[in-house]
């Protein structure tokens, strides 16, 4: 059995080196390198922008952070409230605090596990709200249209946390908005990765620049800092990784291809839940949506008592957080529900054939124990 449900694979120190002899040679170490220059305009075409359409940050929570004040500005006292859904990673909530925001803390959609745009306008105080941060969950596809209709029709700044979708907009099912900036995290667990890193994916140049001059210190040319902000750079090195990993991508994705593939034929007809995995969500997981919660807690307990690592990767949601009990929190029964339902199974590249099938035999045999 692997020892964590997962373990992330990066480029080797071999397939590193060309590019740190690079950073040896210009001595540029940050401040949009040479290096960073390249890895931005590398991942615009991949996402097929003629231009460029993003621009890199030193992690997921700080492109979030730099989308946030770039876009909507730090809280007012007139819009103190962040809207964000009950199910996602902690990171999505210290994000909105740090800027300053109240969290007020909403309910997903039971089918799309994201916010309903429609559900929100008839919050109570949303004339206060100053931003909503939607999740595209575990790397899905965020609803990009959607979320523009919802800006431009009630003029509340929207910024996407869309942290694992990297693999949606590089296979064009999502499409970069030129009026909503969307985060990504390029973590070590994420399905492209810089070790720590982030984007932020805009086609609009002076959301950009903005978002440029925001993890700079909210510097100008003339090194005078004028507005809220935050030193959320990417370094040469991180991009050095970036530069690896894009050059590894095709022989990794058919690694994790087979990964998921072999899970499919190995639960396919089981009646304890459904498997869900990439094309939905991102490559770097593997959800088993168990039917009901009393299953779910008797297959956890199995995979616990056979040493099979698995993780709810939202815990509880939002709500399970000491640091968010001063946030505003509406009913979310179907974040309550799904949480406890969505298990991660161990997902890596080089995953053994053998392990997925027994880890698959464990999930079908607690199926015939059912009743037991
Ligand atoms: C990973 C993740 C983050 C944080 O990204 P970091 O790169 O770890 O800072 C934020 N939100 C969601 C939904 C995530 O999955």
């Amino acid at each position: 059995m692997p020892r964590a449900v997962q373990r992330p694979l990066l480029p080797s120190a071999h397939q590193l080196l060309p590019y740190l002899s690079r950073i040896d040679e210009s001595r540029i170490y940050s401040n949009r390198g040479p290096l960073v220059e390249l890895l931005e305009m590398r991942l615009s075409k991949l996402f097929g922008c003629p231009q460029l359409a993003l621009i890199t940050t030193s992690s997921g929570s700080s492109a979030l952070e730099a989308a946030i004040l770039a876009h909507a500005g730090q809280r007012t006292s007139q819009r103190p409230l962040a809207i964000l859904p009950a199910y996602t990673f902690a990171g999505t909530a210290h994000s909105a605090i740090r800027c300053g925001y109240d969290i007020l803390v909403m309910d997903v959609d039971a089918d799309t596990w994201m916010l309903n745009p429609e559900s929100l306008t008839s919050h109570p105080d949303f004339e206060r709200v100053g931003v909503v941060v939607p999740v595209a969950p575990h790397g899905s596809l965020p609803d990009i249209t959607a979320w523009e209709k919802f800006q431009s029709d009630t003029n509340c700044p929207v910024v996407i946390d869309a942290a694992a979708s990297f693999e949606q907009f590089k296979n064009g099912r999502a499409r970069i908005s030129a009026t909503v900036p969307t985060s990504l995290s390029l973590h070590a667990t994420k399905p492209f990765s810089t070790g720590e890193g982030g984007a932020v994916l805009c086609t609009s140049y002076d959301v950009l620049e903005r978002v440029g001059r925001t993890i700079n210190f909210g510097f100008d040319d003339d090194r005078n800092s004028k507005f809220a902000a935050l030193n959320g750079k990417m370094s040469e090195y991180q991009a050095a990784v970036g530069l690896a990993f894009l050059d590894n991508w095709d022989t990794l994705t058919g690694q994790r291809m087979s990964v998921s593939e072999q899970y499919h034929t190995c639960l396919s007809g089981c009646d304890l839940g459904r498997l869900v995995t990439q094309p939905q969500i991102g490559s770097t997981y593997t959800l088993f949506d168990c039917r009901t919660s009393d299953i779910a807690k008797d297959l956890t307990r199995r995979l616990a008592e056979n040493d099979v690592p698995h993780r709810f990767w939202y815990s509880s949601g939002l709500s399970g957080h000491y640091a968010f009990e001063s946030g505003y929190f509406e009913p979310s029964p179907v974040t309550q529900d799904i949480s406890v339902k969505h298990i991660g199974l161990p997902t890596m590249p080089d995953l053994d054939k053998a392990v997925i099938t027994a880890i698959s035999e464990l999930i079908l045999n607690s199926s015939a124990c059912q009743g037991d």
